[in-house]
């Protein structure tokens, strides 16, 4: 029996009486294809350590064990460590850690890997992740300068579209600029709600996302770019003249300054704005606001 079959879940779930919590997004994959997308995706060579974020079961484990030299999983959920003692014992690659994700210090856990020699290649980030923290999870690891080379996770497609938005759209917003400021953007797959166990509401889709060596905008200062970002679209319906007023203490009519130093139509809204075109606002409000 195949560990990422429906029948193998019922047998999991039989034998350990583990029920599936939906309130930690626990929905497995019971596609072979889907698995292979997720690992070929990720680009896992023989020395890389791959961080896996929710293991479940280990299906996604397992097929990272066999091409990586480590494996570090970290799962939520206690009534897992059994399962995973079980499904993964033919592997000697692989550790699990019990514990929030939240709450872990991924580079702290990169350095210990590192240290130990468990791995000389590169960091792989990989997972289907729980959708009630998805964006948090995202932001978590990217506000965090996580050491690795890319983080290929899977997501509800609603998101998964957000993130890789263009300017000029109604799904285009703060979550698509500050993503694509850490990272270059690749769909690897659209994976439908039909391969889940159980079937959640809506599908989903495979991201890739590649760390940034560099800025992709020359920036005074950072904070005063997300800030910019996260009031521009928290009133995305007002022009870049109302909605920003206010941020790092500036008056309307300095933002009126601000906004025609920087070449944009203060009538503009936050959503047609492009990454440079944001750099070049939250430059200005920084000498405006003497950061
Ligand atoms: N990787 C498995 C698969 O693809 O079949 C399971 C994916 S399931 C969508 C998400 C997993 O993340 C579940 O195993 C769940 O228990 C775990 N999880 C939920 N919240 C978590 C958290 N805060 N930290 C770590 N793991 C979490």
């Amino acid at each position: 029996m195949k560990l990422y079959s429906p029948a193998a879940i019922r047998d999991i779930k039989d034998r350990y009486d583990f029920r599936l919590s939906k309130s930690l997004g626990q929905n497995f994959i019971t596609d072979a294809g889907v698995i292979e997308d997720i690992v070929d995706g990720a680009d896992i060579a023989p020395e890389d350590l791959v961080i896996e974020i929710g293991p479940g079961i280990g299906v996604l484990t397992a097929a990272a064990a066999e091409r990586a030299k480590r494996v570090v999983a970290v799962e939520i959920d206690r009534k897992l460590m059994p399962i995973l003692a079980e499904t993964l014992v033919g592997f000697d690659n692989i550790r699990i850690i019990n514990q929030d994700i939240m709450k872990t210090d991924i580079n702290g856990l990169i350095e210990e890997e590192r240290a130990q020699g468990s791995f000389t290649g590169d960091v792989k980030i990989m997972g289907n992740l729980p959708y009630y923290i998805t964006t948090p999870i995202i932001m978590k690891l990217l506000e965090s300068g996580v050491r690795a080379e890319s983080i290929t996770i899977m997501m509800q497609k609603e998101v998964a579209d957000r993130i890789k938005a263009s300017p000029g759209g109604k799904i285009y917003g703060a979550l698509s600029v500050a993503v694509q400021y850490y990272c270059t953007v690749e769909q690897i797959a659209f994976v439908p709600k039909e391969v889940f166990v159980p079937q959640p509401k809506v599908d989903s889709a495979v991201l890739k996302l590649t760390l940034r060596d560099s800025s992709p905008v020359e920036l005074t200062d950072k904070s005063v770019f997300f800030s910019c970002i996260k009031q521009g679209f928290g009133q995305r319906r007002k022009t870049l003249h109302n909605s920003l007023t206010g941020v790092c203490g500036l008056s309307k009519e300095q933002i009126g300054e601000v906004l025609t130093e920087a070449g944009i139509d203060p009538g503009r809204r936050a959503e047609t704005l492009d990454m440079d075109e944001f750099a070049a606002v939250a430059n200005r409000v920084a000498e405006h606001s003497g950061r």
